[in-house]
């Protein structure tokens, strides 16, 4: 390789930039929609109206995967109509929803199942009554601590130059005596929420991963060494940090891929970000559904997916997943645990699922 190829900087991931932009008609009464509407026509992008984003039906593309592949590069702004918010365990109590759909590619998203055909991304404008409803939700449980995920249907850190919801979010966080927030990204992009007074009411996670993992089914997000450099600016910015490690995946060579994920998070990690870190673990899974679904949209895909491999874990409903068969979950577990204490003794493993 020349030594002008060597010594070009790694290209940084961009923020995501939509192809089309629709907006339903009431999201303009609101400010955030009108905000949103003036950057997009700015940006010079391709502006719909649609009633309803259930009426988005004719995306482009000759095939689904065509189709697929715009949808993920759509974004609609409309209103988040309900506010009934779904349980969150084991991270948090309630699920709060600031957007849906994500730009991202990981071939084992759960979205992929979640959000069906349509994978587009929605943020919502109508933020006031989503932090109404936080509240109620705050003061039902009272004194107890209620804590809301923001990153159950989406990866918020990615659309934040677009809505800035979150930060509003994390503001009005900081100011619950009995509220806390909690999100994880894979995004690089937190320059805008690094003066948000959060009063370390607000968990900022970062998703990592073995190398192997990242490289090949995390397509279309930030690469391993942008995520520690913005958990470094987080942590500097005064946030309680987190890691999630998931999906951890079985793959030749594993031990020596974790391994190497806590050697290089500790040697990246300003001393700041050590003092209250947070790790939690999740080992793959997928259901029938997702398999199929996967298949299809990632044809070449080298995701394990075979049910002889796996234990059938019975879930809620009478639905269920695959996971590793108990001696495989076990060495996953005991192996990470003992690099992640080795390497960070004063960290707090939250769970391994
Ligand atoms: S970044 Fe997160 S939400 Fe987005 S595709 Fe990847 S796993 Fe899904």
């Amino acid at each position: 390789m020349s030594t002008e190829l060597l010594s070009r900087p790694v290209p940084s991931t961009t923020v995501f930039v939509p192809e089309l932009v629709y907006f339903e008609p009431d999201s303009l009464n609101y400010p955030k929609g009108q905000q949103i509407y003036k950057w997009a026509q700015q940006e010079g992008f391709e502006i719909h109206m649609t009633t309803s984003h259930n009426q988005i039906r004719d995306l482009p593309g000759e095939t689904e995967l065509d189709k697929y592949r715009i949808a993920k590069r759509t974004l609609v702004v409309g209103i988040r109509k309900t506010l009934k918010f779904e349980t969150s365990k084991p991270s948090a109590e309630y699920a709060i929803p600031i957007a849906t759909g994500c730009m991202g590619h990981c071939h084992y998203c759960y979205l992929q199942t979640t959000m069906g055909a349509k994978p587009y991304i929605r943020v919502y404008v109508n933020i006031d009554d989503i932090l109404g409803a936080a509240q109620r939700y705050i003061a039902e449980r009272e004194p107890e601590i209620t804590r809301f995920e923001a990153a159950c249907t989406s990866d918020p850190v990615g659309l934040e130059h677009i809505s800035g919801s979150l930060k509003q979010l994390i503001e009005f966080m900081g100011e619950q005596e009995h509220g806390r927030l909690r999100f994880v990204t894979k995004y690089h992009h937190v320059e805008p929420l690094l003066d948000a007074k959060h009063n370390k009411h607000t968990r900022f996670r970062f998703s990592v991963n073995a190398d192997y993992v990242i490289k090949n089914f995390e397509p279309g997000t930030s690469r391993f060494h942008e995520r520690i450099e913005a958990a470094g600016k987080v942590a500097k910015a005064g946030y309680p940090l987190g890691f999630i490690i998931a999906p951890i995946i079985w793959h030749e060579g594993w031990e020596d891929g974790y391994a190497t994920l806590l050697e290089k998070l500790h040697n990246a990690l300003p001393p700041e970000a050590t003092q209250d870190l947070t790790f939690e673990m999740i080992q793959h899974r997928f259901t029938k559904t997702a398999k199929n679904i996967i298949e299809k949209r990632y044809p070449k895909t080298k995701l394990e997916m075979d049910e002889e491999k796996r234990k059938y874990k019975w879930g809620k409903y009478g639905k269920g997943k695959y996971v590793y068969k108990d001696d495989q979950a076990t060495a996953l577990r005991e192996f990470i645990t003992e690099r992640i204490f080795e390497k960070f003794p004063q960290a707090k493993i939250e769970y391994f699922t």
